[in-house]
């Protein structure tokens, strides 16, 4: 049995990182940037008012007093979208509107809020200082400045910035192709009623979401039987994906055969039971480029066991700087005692709504029982040797989301 870093290891030397496509902005969501962006020009272009009011050179404001009160003569009205060519001189302004270029001339723009028009003049109640509800040119990023670096993660954000800098499109890596077959003689799909001995297939569906998730293209296969028929016509839809998920057979059942038919098949195995609980029975392997994991039956051995060696090769293919699921510390909510010997991934409920991070084991751990994973946002990650965890203590997690 080999143990869990080592086998994350071998996974993550298999992987080799796809290419890079041309992606449309607006479908940049997900996607994994193949290259440094810097920005051509600066963001924002040019200096500009932030504030609806009037252009004014900030010391006027204090000294272009008439009549006892400061008063300005107004030379243009500028809305955004247009240049002034005028040139502000002493004792004069320019209604401005937010997001208009700051007019030569000027250094700060006071707020309507704080003006009384007088005809064509303008009073002002409250004297500004230089910068004063204006923005600078390139005060986002300048020209040249990292925009975002390779393997960056694209969110709503990111995407904000790369409209900014006028990307109409990006290279992002391409996602891997993911297969998804489930295989077991007593599975049907869940629109059929099962007879007896029979239980729906929740691992096809699982399994696919987690891989779309982690941004595969996935896509579900269907069943295939204990059988080598049954199992080498599945193997045969899967060609070409650039990885094969199976759930299900990789025990030491009588009717256990996909790892045997997938070496038979020409997967070179890499290894074959992991030293974790859930999840022992896992076996992954090669075949040329494609990575083969053959997951546990169980429903939530076979989600752990994606999270722990699945989406990491996805995030590897993809380009991304982390692999697999984000590391962090919580406090355990209550004590666990635990039977020593394999690595222990503990479903756990997380409450994050606190000053610290919060786990609490979900009380059935047994790899049958799919509500822990409803549940659970996070796995108490519990080395081999550790026999008791008192409440309080700070334990390692990985969060599933
Ligand atoms: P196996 O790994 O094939 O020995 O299966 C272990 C357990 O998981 C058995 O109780 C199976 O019935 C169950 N199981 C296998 N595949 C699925 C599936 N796709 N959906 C739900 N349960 C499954
Ligand atoms: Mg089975």
């Amino acid at each position: 049995m080999i143990e869990y870093r080592n086998a994350l290891r071998e996974v993550l030397r298999r992987v080799r990182p796809l290419g890079a496509e041309t992606v449309p902005l607006a479908e940049a969501a997900g996607r994994t940037l193949a290259a440094d962006l810097r920005a051509a020009e600066p963001v924002p272009p040019f200096a500009k008012a932030t504030m609806d009011g009037y252009a004014v050179r900030a010391a006027d404001t204090r000294t272009s007093v008439s009549k006892g009160r400061v008063r300005l003569s107004v030379i243009e009205d500028l809305p955004a979208g247009k240049t002034s060519r005028k040139r502000i001189g002493r004792g004069q302004a320019i209604r401005i509107m937010t997001g208009a270029p700051l007019p030569k001339g000027a250094d700060a723009v006071v707020m309507v809020e704080d003006t009384e028009t007088a005809g064509s003049d303008v009073i002002i109640r409250d004297p500004v200082s230089a910068g004063d509800n204006t923005g600078r040119a390139g005060e986002d990023l300048e020209k040249g400045d990292l925009v975002l670096e390779k393997g960056r993660l694209i969110g709503p954000a990111e995407i904000g910035m790369l409209a900014a800098v006028g990307r109409a499109s990006i290279r992002a890596a391409r996602r891997p192709t993911l297969a998804v077959v489930a295989t077991g003689d007593e599975i049907v799909e869940p629109g059929e009623k099962p007879g007896p001995g029979q239980i729906r297939n929740a691992n096809g569906y699982t399994l696919s979401a987690l891989a779309a998730q982690a941004g595969a293209a996935a896509a579900y296969l269907g069943i295939a039987r204990d059988d080598r028929t049954s199992l080498r016509r599945a193997f045969a839809k899967a060609e070409g994906a650039d990885i094969l998920v199976l759930s299900g057979g990789v025990s030491v059942g009588d009717y256990d055969l996909v790892r045997d038919e997938l070496i038979a098949w020409g997967v070179r195995p890499a290894f074959w039971q992991v030293r974790i609980k859930p999840g022992k029975p896992t076996f992954f392997g090669t075949r040329g480029k494609r990575l083969v994991f053959g997951l546990p039956g169980n429903p939530t051995s076979a989600m752990v066991t994606f999270h722990l060696f699945v989406r990491p090769a996805i995030d590897r293919m993809l380009g991304r700087a982390e692999a697999g699921p984000q590391r962090g510390k919580a406090v355990l909510g209550r004590e666990i005692v635990l039977k020593p010997g394999r690595m222990q991934f503990l479903r756990a409920v997380l409450d994050a709504a606190g000053p610290e991070v919060r786990v609490d084991p979900f009380p059935d751990q047994r790899s049958g029982v799919l509500r822990s994973m409803v549940r659970s946002r996070a796995l108490i990650v519990v080395p081999p040797k550790t026999v008791r965890l008192e409440k309080g203590r700070t334990v390692d997690i990985l969060y599933l989301e």
